[in-house]
């Protein structure tokens, strides 16, 4: 069988991992052909392919697993690699590249242990068309090779934001980066010290910040979106998650956000922390997101994500350390406010100080 999967990141780099385990685990599975189909050449996908060590999983070690029968296996790798020792490897924020080789490291194995009965072909390209062809798929890529299989796996990550709010004579500069995750995207920016403006504040800005600012002393940092809202940051130490009863959340916006801001609020006054209530709701949110009709998603999307965001993908607490001491020095600031026009300026910038 031959099974085409677009996108190399951390999904399809997953869904070839666990063809590989199910060919290994039987010795009477059939042959598998996997062709992965992705223009970046870099396995685990854009975030995962940073090479800065100060950018952090923003979940602990305990929270990260390609394989759900190896609960603790990437807690035991970094204990293995020695970045950290005992317990404390649980709550352990781990360096992305270091996922990133982790994951690569089991996919290797993995491919191993499946030996002859598995082939993995790469195609460096991007796919533009999908068809369904009898009882089959056709994948066509942006160079016009022609791909066809018998299964299809789309792992395409979330839709880019694009170049579309830019207007072109501010995105086609070298200085405008529209991917910070791209390879080597922040090169010429990290060349030399001038100021940056980020536009965006979550945990992307919080990354691109950190690595800004080690670069260059004299360098501050700008960052700007509508909310002007940063990420919360994770608890200094493992404080559990609560997960609520939902049977009786009722079936709308409303009453489900009613019922979650109880929920969280009554975990904060027993625990202390409003941490484990919010963190408990994600394994429920399929379920209660099935319950909200197009409407009441639209609504979410437009007017809450931003704040629950803020709390469900926090920082590491060390990131947190980092950006609040950005911010009293003034290295970091952070404002609300959407952007209405632009003025071409000498490079490198510096504000007046
Ligand atoms: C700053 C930051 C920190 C994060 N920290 C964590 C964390 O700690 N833990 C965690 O679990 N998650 C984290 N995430 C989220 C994580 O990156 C994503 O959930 C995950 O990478 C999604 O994987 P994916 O494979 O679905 O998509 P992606 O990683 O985006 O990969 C999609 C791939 O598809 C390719 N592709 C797209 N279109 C095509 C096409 N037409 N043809 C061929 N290929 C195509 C792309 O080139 C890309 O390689 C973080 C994200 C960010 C931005």
């Amino acid at each position: 069988m031959r099974i085409i999967v677009v996108g190399a990141g951390a999904a399809g780099s997953l869904v070839v991992f666990h063809l590989a385990r199910l060919v290994a685990a039987d010795d009477r599975a059939e042959p598998l052909e996997v062709v992965v189909v992705d223009p970046i050449d870099q396995v685990a996908g854009p975030a995962f392919g940073t090479t800065d060590p100060a950018h952090l999983l923003n979940v602990p070690a305990s929270g990260m697993l390609v394989d759900p029968d190896e609960r603790f296996d990437f807690v035991d790798w970094c204990r293995a690699e020695g970045f950290v020792g005992g317990d404390e490897a649980h709550y352990f924020f781990a360096p992305r590249a270091q996922w990133a080789r982790y994951l690569r490291t089991r996919l290797a194995e993995a491919r191993d242990r499946a030996g002859e009965r598995l082939s993995v072909r790469f195609v460096r390209d991007g796919a533009v068309g999908v068809a369904v062809v009898g009882a089959g798929v056709r994948v066509t890529t942006a160079d016009g090779t022609v791909l066809d299989g018998d299964r299809l796996v789309l792992a395409t990550g979330l839709p880019g934001v694009g170049n579309g709010w830019a207007p072109c004579d501010l995105s086609d500069q070298p200085r405008y980066i529209a991917n910070p995750w791209m390879p080597v995207a922040l090169g010429p920016v990290l060349a030399d010290d001038g100021d940056v403006l980020v536009i965006g504040t979550g945990l992307t800005m919080v990354d691109v910040a950190i690595s800004l600012l080690k670069s260059g002393d004299d360098r501050r940092v700008e960052a700007i979106s509508r909310g002007g809202r940063l990420p919360r940051r994770h608890a200094d130490s493992y404080l559990g998650e609560v997960v609520p009863d939902t049977a009786t959340e009722g079936d709308n916006l409303d009453e489900i956000r009613a019922a979650v801001a109880t929920h969280v609020a009554r975990i904060e006054r027993l625990l202390g922390n409003w941490r484990p209530g919010v963190d408990g709701v994600r394994y429920r949110i399929a379920e209660l997101w099935g319950r909200l009709d197009e409407a009441d998603r639209r609504t979410f999307v437009r007017d809450l994500a931003g704040d629950w965001g803020v709390r469900r993908h926090r920082m590491p607490p060390s990131s947190g350390a980092l950006v609040d001491e950005a911010r009293r020095t003034g290295r970091l600031v952070v404002r609300s406010g959407r952007i209405t026009g632009r003025r071409r300026c000498r490079w490198p910038h510096r504000r007046d100080r």
